[in-house]
């Protein structure tokens, strides 16, 4: 589960800061997934780095599977992301310099996992790249490395994915079989998903969503009742 009790988040300096988001609570069940939709520049992607425990909140509460985020210090925080939480980008976000293998095994090595080559090799295969585990990002489809993205998101096993318009860099036909990937994945980790998206008929596939507005959550509706 994911819990934010009245979370507020500046971000830059001077002239810069901007107050993004203004008191956001919010309660999302394990196992289930969540759209989170809204305006460009209205925080979207800030939100869910501030789920994913990469932003600190200036005030309220972030609990993530039972973890309140605020209790922790920068390594601890770092560790229990490396364990509890995958995150997919839009962009990938790949370590060029690493084959696919190397990328997925990154974060079960971190995490002390015995086995890591063989354990990323498995997930490689289970999103069907077990042709292409020496591959570098850039002899990588943009399909490709969102797979090897995804594949790294979902190696630890995490209690919560969350991922950013991870369609956003794909023709239709990818992003829909990405899609597809991230939602079997989610079923058969069992783990509680928050993707943001732009398309609704995204977020139709979600449990539930949860609408953004200037910083301030406007709406909560489970989709049947739309
Ligand atoms: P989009 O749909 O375009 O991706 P978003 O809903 O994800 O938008 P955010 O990226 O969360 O929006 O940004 C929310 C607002 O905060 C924007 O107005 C943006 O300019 C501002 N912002 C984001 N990051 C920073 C930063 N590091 N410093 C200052 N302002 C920032
Ligand atoms: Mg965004």
């Amino acid at each position: 589960a994911i819990e934010l009790q009245d979370v507020h988040l500046s971000l830059g300096r001077g002239a810069a800061r901007v107050h993004i988001l203004k008191g956001v609570s919010v309660s999302l069940s394990d196992g289930e997934a969540s759209g989170l939709v809204g305006p460009s520049g209205s925080g979207k992607s800030t939100l869910l780095m501030t789920m994913a425990g990469l932003e600190r909140p200036d005030s309220g509460i972030v609990k993530v599977a039972g973890q309140d985020l605020g209790q922790l210090d920068e390594d601890g925080l770092a560790v229990f992301r490396g364990r509890r939480i995958g995150i997919v980008f839009q962009s990938f976000h790949l370590v060029p310099t690493m084959t696919a293998r190397e990328n997925v095994a990154l974060p079960l090595e971190l995490a002390g996992t015995p086995d890591a080559f063989a354990r990323a090799e498995a997930e490689l295969r289970n999103v069907g790249l077990g042709h292409r585990m020496d591959h570098y990002p850039a002899q990588l489809s943009g399909g490709e490395q969102q797979r090897v993205a995804i594949a790294r998101a979902v190696a630890p096993d995490p209690a919560i994915l969350v991922a950013d318009e991870p369609t956003g860099n794909l023709d239709e036909a990818t992003g829909r079989s990405i899609v597809d990937l991230i939602f079997a994945l989610k079923r058969e980790r069992g783990a509680t998903l928050v993707l943001v998206t732009h398309d609704l008929s995204l977020a139709a596939l979600c449990d539930h969503t949860v609408r953004l507005r200037s910083g301030v959550i406007e709406q909560e509706d489970a989709m049947a009742d739309i």
